[in-house]
């Protein structure tokens, strides 16, 4: 059947803005009969030039209707500062503010005031829009850019943002903006954490029989703070510093650990913590993630990482009363560096030696595998073999009271770390690819993006977005 649209609704899209949205449908509606049929005469175009069509015929009536409904809000929100509640004073009209949506730009006018509380100058529309803290973006577009640039590289984001939306963000505008995100986040951040603190301490919890497990771990991030000093650095004897520590932690409940149809370990349910800001930080807020995760309620906890001084230096101070416990994986690399003294390149004699006390310590008392190893370091000649196993024997004389794998096993504990190292990769997949360079701020801000969709808090900061990555 052919369609006719009426004049009126023929006109230009780009019509003036006090039409009915009623009138801007219609028009809409004939642009969309159009659509369809330059699809279906034109054997060249498949359903995906329809799509890519159709959403460009509506964008304007969704502009418009954006517009509307955003001066709409403005005009409803009473004069009163948002942060204190205290009515504005020497309020006036008509501050026009422009920004970009999803559907193009849009312009309003809102009332600002002062607030003599706060002492501050106030425009109450922009928090109730949530325009407060932007360049000048609608909060799907934030929420995209934010998203994007915590993802993949900026310059990757601009593209993939223009591909998937239309929607045109340059390069170091869409930086700016995700950064600017990515600081808020850090600001609500440190109050979820606050108040993961003090929700703690009011709570009476009863105690739950599950235990809680934390592992931690630390990777090198490149950044350039000095960029471009480095001679300046030289002259007054500092080294520039170009690599530096990303902490990164996770936690789950034990019970919230299962296996897939095929036998491989998944965890339903895990915080995810990684920080740039240094020991300290990460100590709050892992913390802060197992206190929100039910740490409080756990029967017990345990700690699991490999053999950095830092990490049981933390555990002990934040977690006294957690049980450690080493790496498996890390403990057989120490015991191969033993292997390897011995056997020096002969992998088959070093093979052999090594699988019987691998399994020894896995199935029985690292006891017993610590008194073979110190037999071999009594019958070895002085040299730097020796040494090389002498302080291997003092590794494990160490973490001796952190490697009851055969215990960990039948209680159904992991006695890997290797949650934490799989987290440490899909962050470093963004973080450290070749020939990167990060700021200590800019790093720390999209890292903070990156835990807030991995712990399935977006919508805290993006209250319009109900997707949850975590449940998916
Ligand atoms: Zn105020």
């Amino acid at each position: 059947m052919k369609t006719t649209c009426p004049d009126s609704a023929r006109a230009s899209l780009s019509s003036k803005s006090d039409e009915p949205i009623a009138v801007l449908a219609a028009r809409a509606a004939c642009a969309l009969e159009g659509s369809i049929e330059t699809l279906v005469v034109n054997s060249e175009q498949n359903l995906g030039h329809l799509e890519r069509q159709a959403a460009q015929d509506v964008r304007e009536l969704l502009r418009q209707t954006m517009q509307r409904g955003a001066q709409a809000k403005a005009d409803a929100t009473p004069p009163v500062c948002r942060v204190c509640g205290q009515k504005l004073t020497r309020v006036s009209d008509g501050h026009e503010r422009t920004f970009e949506s999803l559907f193009g730009t849009i312009t309003l006018k809102r009332s600002r005031g002062y607030c003599k509380r706060c002492r501050k100058w106030r425009v109450p529309a922009d928090a109730a829009l949530g325009l407060e803290e932007t360049a000048g973006y609608s909060p799907a577009v934030q929420d995209m850019a934010a998203l994007l640039a915590s993802k993949m590289p900026i310059e990757e984001a601009s593209a993939v943002m223009e591909h998937l939306t239309g929607v045109k963000l340059p390069r170091a505008t869409l930086d700016r903006e995700a950064r600017r995100q990515g600081e808020r986040a850090r600001k609500v951040r440190h109050q979820l954490d606050q108040e993961a603190a003090i929700q703690k301490q009011q709570l009476e919890l009863t105690l739950e029989p599950y235990q809680m497990i934390i592992q931690l771990d630390a990777w090198n991030i490149r950044e350039r703070d000095d960029w471009g000093q480095s001679k300046a650095l030289r002259r007054q004897g500092k080294e520039p510093q170009r690599w530096h520590w990303v902490y990164t932690g996770t936690c789950f409940r034990l019970d919230h650990r299962g296996q897939t149809a095929g036998g491989r370990p998944v965890i339903s349910q895990r915080g995810f913590v990684a920080t740039r800001s240094g020991i300290e930080a990460l100590r709050q807020q892992l913390h802060a993630e197992a206190l929100r995760r039910g740490l409080g309620q756990a029967a017990g906890a345990l700690i699991i990482a490999d053999g950095a001084l830092w990490i049981w230096r933390l555990a002990d101070d934040r977690w006294p009363q957690a049980r450690q416990r080493l790496d498996f994986y890390h403990a057989v690399q120490h015991l191969a560096a033993v292997g390897r003294a011995l056997f020096g390149e002969d992998q088959a004699k070093l093979t052999a030696w090594l699988k019987p006390l691998v399994r020894e310590l896995k199935n029985q008392s690292c006891l017993k595998v610590i008194r073979q190893l110190e037999e071999v370091l009594a019958a070895m000649p002085e040299g730097p073999a020796a040494r090389a196993v002498a302080k291997e024997v003092g590794y494990f004389q160490e973490h001796k009271h952190r490697m009851d794998y055969k215990a960990g096993r039948r209680a159904g504990e992991p006695i890997g770390s290797g949650p934490v190292e799989a987290t440490c990769r899909q962050t470093q997949c963004r973080f450290k690819r070749p020939g990167q360079f990060w700021s200590t701020s800019g790093d720390e801000a999209l890292m903070c993006l990156e835990t807030f969709w991995r712990n399935g808090r977006w919508h805290i900061l993006f209250p319009h977005a109900s997707f949850d990555p975590a449940r998916n």
